[in-house]
This record gives structure tokens, sequence and C-alpha cells, in this order.
């Protein structure tokens, strides 16, 4: 069969190469002029890494990776640890699959080098989708017409194909904002950080991890703000992340005062869906289930979705086509709608004042890392790969 791919995005690239697996031709469709993957650090879980792995990608993947360690949750003032977990070499013997921590544009790059050039249309905007029992169509922004047998949509959190299925839902809010910088590791050495680092502190966190074979730190801080734009290009304030973590851990304050401006992203979502298909055509990704980034899980989630989608259509033929995708989203809905809350409620969790609810917190932390040792909650909740 023959599937138009919108958004050459991490879900989409992924969908693609899950596709082309099953033996179906793709065309993947981005409006960018090139693979532009801004923005800098994503982890991902093993029901991510499994996914890559199946898709032939997981070594390329796993050389730019970050030699992997221990991860602290740690106390906003002091820096005492809350639990720790070993994402290191054992997660691979205990859950079949690594815990990865890379640049993003590596990622992207490992996917995309993957799909055939020729099936790749850059520069290319669509503009709209239709179906009928046989086929379905997008309609590009030169008035260009590209049919084929299904149509996924791995536009993005504005998902335009969302609101063409499903009416004008809007992206919503969080009031939160991540400030990103990358820092090379020399700037940092002499700090003691832990390996991965995720400080808690009221309103507030703060997450850092190696990139680049361990060339560069990423370093996140999230806290709440009144209107921030979504994009990975925007400045924050001279200062502003510095204010607001004013009095936490020296370590915490050092990290940001040497990061120098920071970038700004708002962090949005989209509220959960009751079905992410209409015939022929189907979201996926983001454009399904855009998440608060608290679990790590948005881009793991759309990996996992190209899968599914794939195992779906193995064998499929076109008359098929409608039920296979059904079988998709029945198969993903709930754990991804799931995972989305799980996101959420980590923010609130994270950002807890000091206080008998945090102190609550810290001990159910404590017993789950005793527990089990190699992964943090959501990523060992999704481990088994959904
Ligand atoms: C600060 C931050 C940290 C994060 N950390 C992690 C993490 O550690 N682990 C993790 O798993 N997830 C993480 N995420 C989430 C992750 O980044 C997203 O869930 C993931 O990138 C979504 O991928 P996608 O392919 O669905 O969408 P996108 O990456 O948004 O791709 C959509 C693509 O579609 C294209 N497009 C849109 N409209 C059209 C159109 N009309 N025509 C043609 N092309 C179009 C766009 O140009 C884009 O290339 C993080 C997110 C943020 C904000």
């Amino acid at each position: 069969m023959r599937a138009i791919v919108i958004g050459a995005g991490i879900g989409g690239l992924a969908a693609a190469l899950s596709l082309r697996r099953g033996g179906h031709e793709v065309v993947l469709v981005e409006q960018t002029p090139r693979f532009t993957e801004f923005g800098a650090g994503i982890q991902l879980a093993p029901n991510a890494t499994r996914v890559l792995r199946r898709l032939g990608r997981l070594e390329a993947v796993a050389e730019q990776a970050a030699p992997r360690g221990e991860l602290s949750f740690r106390s906003w003032s002091n820096g005492a640890e809350i639990c720790g977990y070993t994402l290191g070499r054992e997660v691979d013997d205990v859950f079949g699959a690594p815990y990865l921590q890379l640049h993003r544009a590596d990622l992207q790059q490992a996917l995309a080098a993957a799909v055939p050039g020729g099936s790749v249309l850059l520069d290319t905007e669509v503009v709209g989708i239709d179906q009928d029992d046989k086929s379905a169509a997008v309609t590009t922004a030169s008035g260009e017409r590209l049919t084929g047998d299904l149509v996924v949509a791995a536009d993005g959190i504005r998902s335009a194909a969302r609101q063409w299925l499903f009416g004008a839902d809007e992206a919503v809010f969080s009031k939160t904002a991540a400030y990103r910088a990358l820092l090379p590791t020399a700037a940092v050495a002499d700090l003691d950080l832990p390996d991965t680092g995720i400080w808690l502190g009221p309103g507030r966190h703060f997450v850092h991890y190696w990139l680049r074979r361990g060339e560069l730190l990423n370093v996140v801080a999230v806290f709440g703000t009144e209107t921030a734009q979504e994009s990975w290009t925007a400045l924050a304030e001279p200062g502003e992340p510095l204010r607001a973590f004013e009095g936490w851990d020296a370590r915490v304050v050092r990290v940001l005062e040497r990061a120098g401006r920071m970038y700004r992203w708002g962090i949005y979502t989209r509220a959960p869906l009751a079905r992410w298909n209409l015939g022929r055509v189907a979201l996926l990704g983001d454009s399904a289930h855009a998440m608060v980034p608290f679990q790590a899980q948005g881009a793991a989630q759309a990996i996992v979705d190209a899968d599914v989608l794939g195992d779906c259509l193995t064998g499929a033929d076109a008359d098929d086509v409608p039920e296979a995708l059904e079988r998709y989203v029945r198969r993903r809905l709930a754990t991804a709608t799931s995972m989305q809350a799980r996101s959420a409620s980590a923010g609130e969790e994270f950002h807890l004042p000091d206080g008998p609810e945090a102190e609550a917190r810290n001990a159910r932390m404590a017993a789950h890392a005793t527990e089990h040792r190699f992964l943090p909650v959501a990523a060992a909740w999704v481990a088994d790969g959904s």
C-alpha cells in the first residue's frame, strides 16, 4: 500500500520507517525546507528504544548518546538525595533495551538517514485532507494532490489535521515554561553534579543530563509563567531563570549562572481525544496526545504509536485500512491518554511546597526506587513496550 505521512518530526519519521518495514510505500511530507531539529536533549526509555532496535536504528542512536549512569532526584534547598536509579547497562538486562539520553538532532538524523530521500517531500505544506471509500489524499500549498491508501497525520501539537478531522479544540497553555541551555562539559566539571539530576522544589524543578557522548550538559529549568511562546528559538529574559532559582542548592545556581541567556519553550498540551482515526486517516504522536514533558515520554509515545501502526497494517490491503487504523487506536489510546495524565500529575508532585505533602512524596519516591532500582515511575510502567 501507499501511505502519505504528514510531518517529519520524530513521530512521522518513525512512522515512515515502521510502515516501510511492513512493506508499504511511504511519502513523507514536511513543511520545513530541511530537517531542522531544534531543541536540545531527549530521553528515551526502553519502550521507545526497543522500537528503534526493531526499526534498525538503535545502534546509530546509541552511538550519539551520553554514557549511561545514575539518575538522582534531589531536594531543591540542600541537594539531599530523595531517591536514585541506575540508568546504566543493567536496564538492558532487566528491560531488554536501554535508557538513552541524546540530542534531538542526533535522533532525528539517525531516523532520517534510513528514509530514502526520494520518498521525502520537504518544503511542502499540507493544506487539506480528503478521502473516500477507496483512498485518502492530501493537498499541498502548491495545489498538488497526493493520493494513497491511508494518511498518517504526525503534524505535531498544532496539528491542522486534528482540526480537519475532529474540529477546533485549541492547544492548552500549561502556565509553565521550560528554560533550556546546553553547556560544554568543561564549564561544569568542578560542580560534582550527578550524571542525571532532577531537583524538586516549590513551584519549580531543574533537570540536567549529559548528551553527545558526554560532551554537553543539557539543562532544563521549569517554572510557572503567565505567557510563553511555544518555540525552540525564543530567548528568555536575561537573568529570568536565575532569579526564579534564587536560594536553591549552590550547584543549581552555578549551572544557571554559567548557562548564560537561556531559551524559553512555553509548554502546551492537547486535551485527550476519544478517537484518533477517521476512515483512512489517523493521528500519531503529539497531534493525537501532546503532553507536558515531565515524564519524558512524548516522543517515546510517538515512537510506540509508529510501531503499533506498522504492526496493525502489516499484511493488510487497501480494503482493510479503516479496520487496521481502528485496531491501532484501540491498542494505543488508553496508554497514551494515561501518560498525558501521569505527566501532568508528575508536574504537580514535583512542584509541591515544602511540608507534609512533599515529605510524603519523597517517601513514596524512595520506596519506589528501592523496589525498582532501574527506572523511574512512568518509564518503568511502560517498559513492557506500551
Ligand atoms: C522541553 C521539552 C522536553 C522534552 N523531552 C522529552 C523527552 O525527554 N523524551 C520524550 O520522549 N519526549 C520529550 N518531549 C516531547 C517530544 O519533544 C514531543 O512529544 C515529540 O517531539 C513529538 O513529535 P511529533 O513527531 O509528534 O511532533 P513534532 O516533532 O512537532 O513534528 C511535527 C512535524 O510536522 C510538521 N508539520 C506540521 N504541520 C505540517 C503541515 N501542515 N504540512 C507538513 N508538515 C507539517 C512540522 O514542521 C514538524 O516537523 C519534550 C518536549 C519538550 C517541549
